[in-house]
């Protein structure tokens, strides 16, 4: 047989017109309307770019998140994740469902605060936590998740100052078998700091150890990672419990729950590889279950889903401001919203969907966004019907994130407007204005006009 000759290997982009491996290109269907509210009418009334949330689908996704746990174990606790979307109207929806918070920052705290959950509901995560932020976490009797020795030091400093003795818990990290590996938050697992912080708590006198905290990444597709980061907690809960005769009350598994978005670069689409709330749910709940926790004393699964609960709620809308040509020939469109309100671009190819009926021609698409900035493309490449200037567009899945890392760059911020049960849509955060942004803007004497 003759010997075939050697042939390297090539990269060869994807044309996404052409059926590739994984067959053929999704069509852009219209989105005409969000939950039966026409998406043109909308932007006439709230004017253009808008952020829509439905609250229908929060309630819905948050339902059958919790059902998933709630189905498999006993003892299940949502916290809402402020950072991923902490415009109040949200974090209301989540409150009333039952989710606590989950804050990372002594401003995120005071939201939760007003929102009116009770000091005991919050978890205090995140690397930045001021003096003054602990004491006010240590009197509310909120969970502390400690996350480096320097703070474990202040907190058993100030515990000699306060009335109550802190709740803490511990943010673990570990090898849970993905890239990359999270270490820069809480104490490792597997080197024995995370022991060694135990051994300090108890130690002390100071602190009330409660609870073992993990966050293990984002966007986790991986259901045995969560399996296996469950069974590290499990096990190092109950060798906190033989050795120091603490009973650890929960295990928290954080978020990191992978939406409907797909990743840029992503050979499959996110529909083939984002695991259901159920088979997380399975993953960690089985770990739980196979543990050996005394069954009268099971402790409370903490869960601290962001992106996972509120992507697919979140549409952002906007009008197309001009289309040209390249100089290679290819088509390219301005949209009035770019990486300054969709910051998620970096790193999601976001499909996006005409707000209006179209023809089914499609051509290939550079989409840019309004800044005079060569940074804002939302896609390099992307087939979309052939629109003009006024045509209308939709983005769907972008309530995480986008409204909480939006930049005010060149533009201000625009109306969000949350459609509630009945089918109304209200205003939940004022477009900014020029007024709003110069506030607290100071002039010297001597620049002044
Ligand atoms: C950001 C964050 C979450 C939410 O993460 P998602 O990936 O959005 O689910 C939960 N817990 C902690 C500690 C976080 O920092």
């Amino acid at each position: 047989m003759e010997k075939k000759s050697f042939e390297p290997p090539v990269i060869k982009r994807l044309h996404s017109g052409m059926p590739g491996k994984t067959g053929l290109p999704g069509r852009m269907e219209p989105i005409t309307h969000i939950d039966h509210l026409s998406v043109n009418t909308l932007l006439r009334d709230f004017g253009s770019p808008l952020f829509v949330l439905s609250e229908k689908t929060i309630r819905e996704t948050f339902r059958k998140a919790i059902d998933a746990f709630q189905s498999r174990y006993p003892k299940v606790q949502f916290a809402w994740s402020y950072k991923t979307n902490y415009l109040d109207a949200i974090c209301r929806i989540f409150h009333q469902e039952g989710a606590w918070a989950e804050v990372v920052s002594g401003f995120e705290y005071q939201k939760a605060i007003r929102n009116g959950i009770g000091g005991r509901q919050i978890i205090f995560n995140g690397p930045d936590k001021s003096e003054q932020d602990l004491i006010t976490a240590i009197n509310n009797h909120s969970c502390i998740h400690i996350d480096h020795f320097d703070e474990l030091y202040t907190l058993i400093r100030l515990a000699n100052q306060t009335s109550s003795k802190p709740r803490v818990a511990i943010r673990v990290n570990m090898d849970t078998g993905i890239f990359p590996k999270w270490d820069r938050f809480g104490f490792n697992y597997e080197n024995g700091e995370a022991l060694e912080a135990i051994r300090k708590i108890v130690e002390s006198g100071k602190c009330d150890l409660v609870g073992l905290h993990t966050h293990i990444g984002t966007y986790i597709t991986s259901t045995s990672a969560y399996r296996i980061a469950a069974e590290k907690l499990c096990d190092f809960a109950l060798a906190i419990e033989g050795e120091f005769h603490q009973r650890i009350l929960y295990i928290d598994m954080g978020g990191g729950f992978a939406s409907m978005n797909n990743l840029k670069g992503a050979y499959h689409s996110a529909a083939d590889t984002t695991p259901g709330f159920g088979q997380y749910a399975e993953a960690i709940t089985g770990a739980i279950n196979r543990a050996g926790f005394d069954p009268d004393k099971l402790p409370v699964l903490i869960l601290e889903t962001g992106r996972a609960l509120i992507d697919d709620a979140g549409f952002l809308a906007g009008t197309v401001l001009a289309t040209k040509r390249l100089m290679d020939g290819r088509k390219a469109m301005i949209l009035d919203f770019g990486v300054n309100l969709l910051f998620t671009a970096f790193w999601y190819d976001h499909s996006i969907h005409p707000a209006q009926e179209m023809t089914d021609s499609t051509e290939d698409t550079v989409v840019y966004g309004p800044l005079c900035m060569n940074i804002d493309m939302l896609r390099d490449q992307m087939q979309l019907p052939l629109l003009k200037k006024d045509d209308q567009v939709v983005v769907p899945r972008v309530g995480a994130y986008n409204m909480t890392q939006w930049l005010q760059f060149i533009t201000l911020r625009p109306n969000v407007v949350l459609i509630a049960l009945d089918g109304k849509p209200h205003l939940i955060r004022k477009a900014e204005t020029l007024e709003y942004l110069i506030q607290n803007e100071l002039t010297p004497d001597h620049l002044s006009v």
